[in-house]
């Protein structure tokens, strides 16, 4: 199996993608994807958003 995004070997941590890395971008194509298509799940949309949220936490508070 490859990352669909790079097509690098996926990491089993990470699959299907080969990285956290690719695992973000697919997840900002999906969510700017999904302002475009009002049809999706609102849960589905706020998991996303604390997905990116606890993502981007780690870089910018530090205790
Ligand atoms: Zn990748």
């Amino acid at each position: 199996m490859s990352c669909p995004m790079c097509r690098a070997t996926t990491n089993p941590k990470y699959r299907p993608f080969c990285s956290r890395r690719c695992a973000d971008l697919d997840l900002a194509k999906w969510f700017n994807g999904s302002y475009a298509t009002p049809s999706r799940d609102p849960e589905d949309i706020e998991a996303a958003i604390e997905l990116t949220e606890a993502a981007e936490e780690p870089l910018q508070k530090k205790h």
